[in-house]
């Protein structure tokens, strides 16, 4: 077993997608351990995308997920990591495959509805960034 953050990103909060995107997740055999509607500002932003501070899209990356109420949800399942970043598809929706997620839902290349941890190291950085250890207990 193992968790993995995923984000609902402004695009697909104010799309309307919560519902649909949990279902996609619910669907291939992960499970919703932990999940939060909440708004970063500028600031937390900047932290969370902090490993591509040196990239050209960190400033209107951080800026657009501050821009609106996002949804932070651990889930939890066999290679959850893995299997999340399959679900959701290519960084950019015009290269993700068919049935993905981005592929259904993004918008370019920035506004592609969906973040998921890219590996344990990250998981473990990004869950306590949005939860607490008493959200995360026993809540299987
Ligand atoms: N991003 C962007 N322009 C790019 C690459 C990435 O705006 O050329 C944004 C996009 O929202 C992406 C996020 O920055 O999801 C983090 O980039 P990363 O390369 O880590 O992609 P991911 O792991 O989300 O697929
Ligand atoms: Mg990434």
């Amino acid at each position: 077993m193992e968790r993995t953050l995923v984000l609902i990103k402004p695009d697909g909060v104010e799309r309307n997608l919560i519902g649909k995107i949990i279902s996609i997740f619910e669907e291939n055999g992960l499970r919703v351990v932990a999940l939060k509607k909440t708004k970063l500002t500028k600031d937390q932003a900047k932290a969370f995308y902090l490993v591509h501070k040196d990239r050209p899209f960190y400033e209107d990356l951080t800026t657009y997920m501050s821009s609106g109420p996002i949804v932070a949800m651990v889930l939890e399942g066999k290679d959850a990591i893995k299997r999340t970043r399959e679900i959701m598809g290519a960084t950019d929706p015009k290269e993700a495959q068919e049935g993905t997620i981005r592929k259904l839902f993004g918008l370019d290349k920035e506004k592609n509805t969906v973040h998921g941890s890219d590996s344990p190291e990250s998981a473990l950085k990004e869950i306590p960034f949005f939860f607490s250890e008493q959200e995360l207990i026993a809540l299987i």
